[in-house]
């Protein structure tokens, strides 16, 4: 299996916890590397392109507040088979359906109203690491 990339945001929730480390840790222990990091105040404009699927759901107005709530973390992470293993590591949308040991069983917050504060985002495929890649990185040569 080739070596591939992915785009990780740890979301202003996990920020605000001070799970950063947390979700570092975790990739580091696979062996996974970290070819690009950095801390940023995400616009409408980038958040939009970034959920370009969600725009049109009823919930987008509460996903979009909750991700301009403070600052978050974007990473760039590579390895073989990274894309699938760490959804896994991620675990489901909702952290209720999420098992402990994943970041969003271990950390994220049961779901009460508006967005579901799930504390990463991981891209789900080939094209999307690709697509989200540039939005966040967008000087970054894979
Ligand atoms: P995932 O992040 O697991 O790939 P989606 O791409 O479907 O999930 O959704 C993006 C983000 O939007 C989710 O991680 C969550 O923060 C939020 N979200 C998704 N579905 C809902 C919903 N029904 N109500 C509120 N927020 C949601």
């Amino acid at each position: 299996m080739p070596t591939e990339s992915t785009l990780i945001l740890v979301k202003p929730d996990g920020v605000a916890t001070g799970h950063i480390g947390d979700v570092i840790t975790r990739l580091e222990r696979r062996r996974f590397s970290i070819d690009a990091l950095k801390v940023v105040h995400a616009t409408p404009a980038e958040l939009r392109q970034h959920y370009a699927q969600l725009v049109d759901k009823p919930y987008y107005p509460d996903v979009e507040e909750f991700m301009l709530e403070g600052p978050l973390v974007a990473i760039v992470a590579s390895g073989v088979d990274v894309i699938e293993s760490f959804r896994k590591m991620t675990g489901p949308t909702n952290p209720q359906d999420a098992l402990p040991g994943t970041i969003r069983g271990d950390f994220g917050r049961a779901w009460d109203l508006g967005a579901i504060r799930n504390v990463v985002h991981s891209s789900d495929s080939p094209a999307s690491a690709k697509r989200e890649i540039k939005i966040w990185f967008p000087d970054f040569k894979g």
